[in-house]
């Protein structure tokens, strides 16, 4: 595919997957380009809150998303201190209101797997894995990007846009020059799986667990993983002051699990990484023929699922107005309003809340722990509040107040 008339999409992760699907269905010519040989088994996000299931809906993603994920409504909130269950919220209660009233514990590679299915063959498509975007350039009519193909040499690719979807070390923001502003948390996140099942051995805990603990919080979920006995995989804070070592050292990786549910032998491990933790939102998510979506324009903590999920928002609001413009229906000006509308739901909603999430999971003061459980009972305890709850942790609240900015 030699024409300009096409669009890049720099990075195939879960963002740059939904996004080149998103375009391609509505008749407009992709180049993928992905720097890994193939799409990786990346553990991150599993959690896929219901707007986003709407999406992968509109996709025929769901398919496969509901032959290898796993339909997850509840979950709890725990006092790790005393092992008190403090709150149980159940998204059925949205039932004959939302399409589907769960969370989908989908892992993201296993998205991308789906994606790439459907794009393979697809006359549309263009797939260059093993390619680095390198250099861009941008002109009133066009934009050049220069990648590194699989044979090492150079290549100059033209397109009408690039949409970086390159993830937070995004080398399409940074050479579009655009700031990434915000912080790095001082402790890093671990996450560690293993089959043992936490549901069997009697815990009481169901498949979306959320542990506070001034000394040391936790989030457990289940997905099912590659066979039928599923995964659980903890996320646990690693002090600033704890090597990197010993984090994932089999004995620092023991003594968490241990921590959580002893039990006699050592937990089987399926997987272990740690991750550095930004709350970060770039300056603008469109610069001329330039556009950010996912992870190149926004990271933050994953206490409440949400950078994934708002990346496919992303993809998902960019796909349509993209499509607009490319079939004379909008003007470029168009894409300020995409900024204004996704970073609205970045700034006003993700980053706040998971700021907040975090906050809550870790508080040291006692009363104000207090505080927040008694307020996590009582939500759960009256529907309307419940409702209200679900509504704003499920991301409803951030799609509709975002796409009803003009
Ligand atoms: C422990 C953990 C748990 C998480 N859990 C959840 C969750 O449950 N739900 C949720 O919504 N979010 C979660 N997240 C966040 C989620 O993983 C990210 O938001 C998501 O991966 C972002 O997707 P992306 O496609 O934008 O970027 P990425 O997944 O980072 O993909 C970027 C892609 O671009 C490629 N690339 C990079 N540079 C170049 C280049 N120069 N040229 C070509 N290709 C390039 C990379 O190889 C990669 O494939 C979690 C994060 C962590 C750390």
């Amino acid at each position: 595919m030699k024409s300009v008339e096409r669009v890049i999409v720099a990075g195939c992760g879960p963002v740059g997957a939904v996004m080149a699907l998103a375009l391609i269905r509505k008749g407009i010519p992709v180049t993928i380009v992905e720097a890994d040989a193939e799409p990786k088994m990346d553990q991150r996000a599993a959690t896929v809150h219901p707007p986003t299931v709407e999406m992968l809906a509109e996709l025929d993603l769901l398919d496969d998303a509901f032959e290898t994920g796993l339909q997850s409504p509840i979950f709890h909130f725990r006092d790790r201190t005393t092992g008190e269950l403090v709150a149980v919220f159940d998204v059925q209660v949205l039932e004959g209101e939302v399409a589907y009233p769960f969370v989908l514990q989908w892992e993201q590679y296993k998205l991308v797997r789906a994606v790439m299915k459907r794009l393979e063959s697809h006359p549309l498509a263009d797939m260059r894995f093993s390619t680095r975007l390198v250099d861009l350039g941008q002109s009133a009519d066009k934009v050049e990007a220069t990648v590194v193909n699989p044979a090492g040499e150079t290549e100059l690719l033209q397109a009408r846009y690039i949409i970086g979807t390159d993830g937070g070390r995004s080398t399409v923001r940074r050479l579009a020059d655009i700031e990434f502003e915000g912080f790095t948390w001082p402790e890093r996140f671990i996450k560690i799986g293993t089959q043992f099942d936490f549901i069997g051995a009697g815990t009481g805990y169901c498949t979306r667990n959320y542990f506070s603990d001034p000394d040391e919080w936790l989030n457990l979920f289940k997905v099912k993983g590659e066979d039928e006995e599923g995964v659980w995989r903890g996320i646990f804070p690693v002090p600033a002051d704890e090597p990197d070592e010993a984090a994932l050292s089999a004995e620092g990786v023991q003594r968490r699990l241990q921590g959580l549910f002893p039990k006699a032998g050592d937990y089987d491990i399926a997987y272990h990484a740690l991750y550095a933790v930004h709350q970060r939102v770039a300056k603008t998510f469109n610069k001329g023929r330039v556009l950010l979506a996912g992870d190149s324009a926004h990271v933050n903590n994953p206490i409440g699922g949400m950078g994934m999920n708002g990346g496919i928002h992303d993809a998902m609001n960019l796909a349509d107005k993209l499509a607009d413009v490319w079939f004379g229906r909008a003007e470029p000006d168009v894409f300020d309003r995409y900024t204004r509308q996704r970073r609205k739901a970045q700034v006003d909603f993700v980053q706040a809340q998971t700021i907040l999430n975090k906050k809550s999971l870790e508080e040291r003061d006692p009363a104000l722990r207090r505080e927040h459980l008694d307020r996590l009972r009582k939500t759960s305890e009256d529907l309307a509040l419940h409702r209200k709850f679900l509504f704003r942790s499920s991301l409803f609240d951030s799609l509709r107040e975002a796409n009803e900015v003009l």
